[in-house]
């Protein structure tokens, strides 16, 4: 469907969890997040049930995150349900990649069609400073057994961390050159705990790594739902990515909304505007009312996000593990 700026919203971001095996401390604080009672986390019937609608209003791809989407049970049949219903014709997740090598058999043929694995840095110690946690070789081998599944899509994440990681960019470029895999740079947002840490632009970026492995071109292929660009360096399989919200937003081509773990409909991921379906599935509402209201909270969704700039709008002060990355 369409929003009041004519842009077509067919993609939504689905949080199953708010909790996380990680601390990365960007987003989670070291004691991890306050405890939300199990009734006021969506049920994965009544998330189905929402996905029926949203995909009835032209939501296509979805998106499973969190906190860490692979610490919620049950989520490969959950995640085989969404791939029944009608109209959807992708789904994703976004994993830290702890427990993804375990898991893949299984979400694999539940139909996963994609996966974007979060890591910011190569270095056990550094990994361990970032995340708080161990778990590195974890995430590496996780990231080699994708390798036996040709079919899945999969995708390295990275945040630009001005104090951590802005001496591995290469290193990090280097897992896109011999596997197709796409290595992406994403700016650090100023929201929760991300406010108190320093990313680096993409331009610094892409002149370490033109220095590194010669110019590259732009890769104007689509890669994905989302606002990434791509660029392509001589002799590499993969590509190289920036979402850079920040320095070149990209709020005019938005195409997607957002579900919180508590059922909470976010058309913006800067705004706390937004719906609170689960009360009202609970308190009875039909398939239409549900339609109705969500037509309404996507059609009315900001025009742009105004991190940096001072609103009257209320901004949504949440952390980005509450609201789903
Ligand atoms: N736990 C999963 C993971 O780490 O991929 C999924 C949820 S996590 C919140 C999704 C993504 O959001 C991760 O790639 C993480 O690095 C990123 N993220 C968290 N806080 C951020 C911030 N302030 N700015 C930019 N990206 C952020
Ligand atoms: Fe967990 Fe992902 Fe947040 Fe790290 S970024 S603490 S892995 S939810």
């Amino acid at each position: 469907m369409f929003d009041r700026y004519r842009r077509n919203i067919d993609y939504i971001r689905i949080s199953v969890t708010d909790r996380c095996n990680l601390r990365c401390r960007y987003c989670m604080p070291e004691c991890g997040v306050e405890q939300v009672s199990h009734d006021q986390i969506l049920r994965f019937d009544e998330m189905l049930r929402l996905v029926n609608v949203f995909a009835c209003l032209g939501i296509k791809k979805i998106k499973l995150t969190g906190g860490e989407p692979l610490v919620r049970k049950g989520l490969p049949g959950m995640i085989a349900e969404i791939k029944k219903v009608k109209g959807i014709e992708q789904v994703t997740m976004t994993t830290n990649g702890i427990l993804l090598e375990e898991n893949l058999p299984v979400l694999v043929a539940a139909g996963l069609d994609g996966v974007n694995i979060s890591l910011d840095t190569l270095s056990a110690e550094k990994y361990h400073e970032i995340t708080r946690k161990e778990g590195i070789e974890k995430v590496l081998s996780s990231l080699d057994a994708c390798s036996r599944y040709p079919e899945l899509r999969v995708k390295i994440n990275a945040v630009t961390l001005a104090d951590y990681n802005q001496d591995e960019i290469e290193n990090l470029a280097l897992i896109a050159r011999d596997r197709d895999i796409d290595v992406r740079f994403i700016e650090m947002m100023p929201m929760g705990l991300g406010k108190d840490f320093r990313g680096y632009d993409q331009n610094v970026i892409i002149e370490k790594l033109t220095a590194a492995f010669g110019q590259p071109v732009i890769n104007e292929e689509k890669r994905g739902n989302g606002p990434a660009i791509y660029y392509k360096f001589d002799g590499f399989t993969g590509n190289v990515g920036f979402i850079s919200a920040m320095s070149h937003t990209f709020c005019s081509d938005c195409n997607r909304v957002r579900l919180t773990s508590e059922g909470f409909l976010k058309p913006c991921l800067n705004f706390s505007e937004g719906v609170d379906l689960r009360r009202i599935m609970r308190e009875g509402a039909g398939d239409e009312e549900l339609k109705n209201i969500i037509e309404e909270t996507i059609f009315n969704k900001p025009g742009q996000h105004c991190f940096g700039k001072e609103s009257d709008r209320e901004k949504d002060s949440r952390r980005m593990s509450a609201i789903g990355g």
